[in-house]
């Protein structure tokens, strides 16, 4: 495992600063990009679209205004390949590369709200959370709104890389992004008040488990007897663990080592 990053990360430009105000000061002036027409789709098309994506997202049943907010507010079209722009607010998964996806945000938004459900969260507010699988960094983003610490770990460099570039213009000083192979957890930063995985495994790592506070709450993807995939969620009480599996999900395969 390497970069280690400064805690509080400071990203350049900008003091910094620990934070979980929801500023749009963060994002930064986009210029146009091109429409499908020929025309251009500016921010504004973006910023509708979005708001529209986040209408569809309540109207599933995510209930939480801070994660609706995130959601509203982090720029998800900066995140993927502009061959896919025009796919951004659609509430699906998209190929970033390397085989993997950026996830669902109506996932996204379903995990973050799970994981605002911990015991430990007072006032609706988590202290530091273990993201597994940063991808291209949206959901860190996100979590970056909703929480107040995030570490978020990958195991593909080019994603690690690609994630510091993505997530490099919007200066969040609250994530602090680590390179390597996140099924031994991140012990350094532990306990973590949530753990939340964004690649699904066979079975539950017991370090995730142990780098758990007491009252935190982990939130992953996990294979059942079946085969398929379903949303676990593991609360830590004083007297042990509590796990119960939620609805079927669809997410990349949790792989160990590093690449
Ligand atoms: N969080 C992303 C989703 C990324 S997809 C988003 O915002 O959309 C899941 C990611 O998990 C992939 O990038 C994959 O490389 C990564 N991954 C899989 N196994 C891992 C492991 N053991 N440690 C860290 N990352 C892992």
């Amino acid at each position: 495992m390497s970069d280690r990053p400064s805690f509080p990360a400071r990203l350049p430009g900008r003091p910094g600063h620990v934070s979980t105000e929801m500023s749009t000061r963060r994002q930064p002036v986009a210029p146009s990009v091109p429409g499908k027409e020929g025309g251009s789709v500016g921010e504004s098309d973006f910023a509708h679209m979005r708001a529209h994506m986040v209408r569809k997202i309540e109207a599933q049943g995510v209930g939480a205004a801070a994660v609706l907010h995130a959601l509203n507010t982090v720029h998800r079209h900066r995140f993927i390949d502009p061959a896919l722009i025009g796919q951004a607010y659609e509430d699906t998964s998209l190929p970033i590369g390397l085989g993997q996806t950026i996830s669902k945000p109506g996932v996204v938004a379903r995990m973050c709200e799970l994981l605002l459900g911990a015991r430990i969260a007072q006032g609706g507010s988590l202290g530091r959370v273990l993201e597994i699988g940063t991808g291209c960094g949206y959901q860190a983003a996100v979590l970056s709104l909703v929480v107040q610490e995030v570490y978020s770990i990958e195991r593909l460099r080019a994603l690690h890389e690609k994630a510091r570039a993505n997530l490099r213009p919007f200066r969040i000083p609250n994530i602090h992004l680590l390179f390597g192979d996140g099924i031994a957890g991140y012990a350094k930063g532990a306990p973590y008040a949530g753990i939340i995985a964004a690649a699904g495994g066979d079975a539950l790592p017991d370090e995730w488990c142990e780098q758990l506070a007491v009252g935190g709450r982990l939130v992953a993807p996990i294979a059942g007897q079946n085969g398929r995939q379903a949303l676990v969620v593991v609360d830590r009480g004083t007297m042990g663990f509590q796990r119960t599996t939620l609805e079927d999900v669809h997410f990349v395969p949790l792989k160990s080592g590093i690449a």
